[in-house]
């Protein structure tokens, strides 16, 4: 099934224009990562999607027009995002941020905040100590249990691995393709392309505001003119 598609999707923010005619779309079960340089539009594609920002196009999500639908009505229907700087609520603890996450859900808050601490143990140690006082890692996980502890149908994360130490934004890699294992539809967009790439089945890549290429994950990474814009040296 497709699980979200995207058609003649525009966004402006006065004269500019961040996303211009963009189509795309997520299979159930695919992990798909878009990729490209600071500024192509990315975060306003997923905040879109979202239904944070204002758009223009189509925007369908298990087979239903949600274009016009309120981004609470997103989340309800299990379209999740991560957005970018994490926000988490500091002063609450990690317990707190994860019931405020879950709260309206039908499912059992017990039997998913279990689950979530399952794939994150990290998270269960700290349990009871306010979200601020987390390293940036910590807080990363945090704010991806807040998406996942409501089961999303389709998780979308805006770099996750964003300001990370190179240690932890491998785990955090890591731990995106087993949610994805697991059975969850991801979207992820990523600077870091080549480890993106690695984990994904599917990219895009997009250029000022359209989406200019893309195609199976492994031959995106084999691409060399992506190699030379995009992956640095290695
Ligand atoms: P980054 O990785 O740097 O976040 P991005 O690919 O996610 O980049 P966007 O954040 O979507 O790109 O920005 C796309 C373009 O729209 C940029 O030129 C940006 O300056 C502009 N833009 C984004 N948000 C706004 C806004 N609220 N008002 C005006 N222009 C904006």
């Amino acid at each position: 099934m497709r699980i979200l598609e995207v058609e003649g999707l525009n966004v402006r923010y006065g004269v500019v224009r961040a996303v211009t005619d963009v189509d795309m779309h997520v299979d159930e079960g695919e992990l798909v990562v878009v990729v490209g340089a600071n500024g192509a539009g990315k975060s306003s594609l997923l905040r879109s999607i979202a239904g944070l920002n204002k758009s223009r196009g189509r925007i369908s999500f298990l087979e239903k027009d949600v274009s016009s639908s309120r981004a609470e009505q997103r989340v309800r229907a299990g379209l999740s995002l991560v957005p970018e700087g994490r926000h988490i609520f500091g002063r609450m603890t990690v317990f707190e941020n994860l019931q405020i996450a879950h709260w309206g859900a039908s499912t059992d808050f017990s039997a998913e905040v279990a689950s979530v601490f399952e794939l994150f143990p990290r998270l269960e140690e700290r349990r009871h100590q306010t979200a601020a006082t987390l390293s940036g890692g910590e807080q990363q996980m945090l704010a991806l249990s807040r998406a996942l502890i409501r089961r999303p149908r389709l998780l979308m994360l805006d770099e996750p691995s964003m300001g990370l130490a190179p240690k932890v934004v491998a785990q955090m890699f890591e731990v995106i393709e087993e949610i994805n294992r697991s059975g969850t539809s991801v979207l992820l967009i990523e600077q870091n392309a080549r480890m993106a790439l690695a984990i994904a089945h599917r990219g895009y890549l997009m250029e000022t505001g359209r989406i200019s290429g893309g195609g199976d994950a492994k031959a995106m990474l084999e691409d060399e003119q992506l190699h030379e814009a995009y992956f640095g040296k290695s």
